[in-house]
């Protein structure tokens, strides 16, 4: 059994379950802090690097097998150029997008799954805006359990087709809010689990040992549902109760996107003047760790900041250009933040500074386009400058046409474009961009009147997406009508 508190309400429960929310209320809880197992900076040191690393830190798991992909152990990385930019001397950089499927949620799904896999769970079901089933998916195929994903509308492209990559299966959450119906061999997961949660905790640890056992003079972190930032607030406590660091005087910036439901609003991000990014990881309707999130800035000394999609645009690229480190634009956020924390004089130039890149940039097309487009410094009347028509328009089209029969590139241009606004080569493009998503094949090439001909042909996955895309168009039309 497992002690959990109510992060609303405070009660306190025992719980051998996995998927645990407050008897009470309701609500999301945590695992109670607990004494850890005693334990040695050198005993830590003598382990390997990894989330697994801190095992003496997740109360009551002893997991036999563990279900891991290598996460954790992500390289905390000195950013001098970046630095130089913002006006601070020591910046540092915690790359979470070098985890296996490119976010920190990894390091909550090895101690999730594995849990799950002792405790024989056959199916996992997870309500989800992106990143978190993009990693259960993973994990979920290495542990052999069945995923079953329930997608925000919201959800980035890139995440979507590593969850069909992983073989989850995926369907779009109506507007009908699922029941939590864990049970015997089933079990619902949502970004407030429990467990996740202490496996997100390790980011914290990992850049306090990795400076020495030492804590940063600030760490800078996005907010989304206010869990990680929790836990990194936590991380700081727990290593000061096991006295393996001294007091910290580490304070720690939550970054938002403005407006925002941490200042009591709940509007969405999209204004005229702004660009429209999809900040799905950033824009927690109903953040469950809001209070406890506030509570860790306000215990820190420091402060939550809000930045604007225009702002993470620029700063996604300047993270790109000067570090070589391309983040989804929901974690470029916190060097958005940096950059009006040093310009307001919150931070002095020589305060040592480490930002949590939480996600990688390659998960989200829509944000990378815009970046390209950005590089090329639209005109006014540019019809590169009009938004995206929607999720891949153009590659659905061409799964549709492909899903009636085999064609070639040429044929489909003429189905898709017959008033030739678009290429055969753009089509060529797309069609590239569909084989390395295993979604479309080619076959034998075709020599036809002197030329060659490569027809292509729809693939299970392909075929498989359009399901999932057509429902996703019938729920977003029922949504709006
Ligand atoms: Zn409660």
């Amino acid at each position: 059994m497992t002690s959990f508190r109510c992060v609303k309400c405070s009660s306190q429960q025992e719980s051998d379950g996995l998927d645990v929310s407050c008897e009470r209320c309701g609500s999301a809880v945590v695992v109670a802090d607990v004494a850890p197992t005693a334990v040695t900076r050198s005993e830590l040191e003598d382990q390997p690097s990894g989330v697994w690393r801190y095992r003496a830190f997740f109360p009551g798991l002893g997991p036999e097998e563990v279900v891991s992909l290598g996460e954790g152990g992500t390289p905390l990385l000195r950013a001098e150029r970046l630095g130089a930019e913002l006006g601070l001397r020591d910046l540092m950089i915690k790359d979470e997008s070098r985890n296996p499927t490119g976010s920190f949620m990894d390091r909550g799904s090895t101690v999730l799954l594995s849990l799950a896999r002792s405790r024989r769970v056959k199916e996992c079901t997870c309500i989800t805006t992106g990143n978190l089933g993009a990693s259960l998916a993973a994990y979920c195929a290495k542990a052999d359990i069945k995923a079953r994903m329930m997608i925000h509308q919201s959800t980035d492209q890139g995440k979507l087709y590593q969850m069909l990559a992983y073989g989850a299966e995926v369907e779009p959450l109506s507007s009908r809010p699922l029941l939590r119906d864990s049970h015997g061999g089933s079990l619902t997961v949502t970004a407030a689990n429990p467990y996740l949660l202490e496996g997100e905790k390790t980011t914290g640890f990992e850049l306090i040992q990795e400076l020495g056992w030492q804590t940063p003079d600030v760490i800078v972190v996005p907010v989304g549902t206010g869990g990680h930032l929790r836990m990194i607030w936590q991380s700081i406590a727990q290593f000061e109760s096991a006295s393996l660091i001294g007091d910290s005087h580490c304070r720690l910036l939550g970054v938002q996107v403005k407006p925002t439901p941490y200042g009591g609003t709940k509007s969405r991000i999209k204004r005229g003047s702004q660009v429209d990014l999809p900040l799905a990881e950033l824009e927690e309707s109903e953040p469950s760790f809001r209070r406890e999130a506030n509570r860790a800035v306000a215990e820190s000394g420091g402060m939550m900041l809000a930045t604007n999609s225009r702002d993470i645009l620029a700063a996604t690229s300047l993270l790109a250009k000067t570090e070589g480190i391309f983040a989804e634009p929901s974690s470029a956020s916190v060097v958005a933040a940096l950059s009006d924390a040093v310009r307001s004089g919150y931070l002095r130039s020589s305060e040592k500074v480490v930002c949590v890149i939480t996600g990688a940039g390659l998960k989200d097309p829509k944000a990378i386009s815009r970046l390209a487009r950005r590089a090329r410094q639209p005109a006014p009347g540019d019809p590169y400058a009009r938004p995206s028509p929607g999720i891949g328009a153009t590659k659905i089209a061409l799964l549709r046409l492909l899903k009636i029969h085999t064609a070639y590139g040429y044929e489909l241009r003429k189905l898709l474009a017959p008033d030739r606004r678009m290429s055969t080569a753009s089509v060529y493009q797309h069609l590239t961009e569909l084989e390395e998503f295993a979604m479309v094949r080619r076959r034998e090439t075709v020599y036809a009147r002197g030329r060659e001909r490569i027809p292509y042909e729809l693939t299970r996955r392909g075929a498989e997406f359009l399901r999932v895309a057509g429902k996703l168009e019938r729920v977003e039309r029922k949504q709006a009508g």
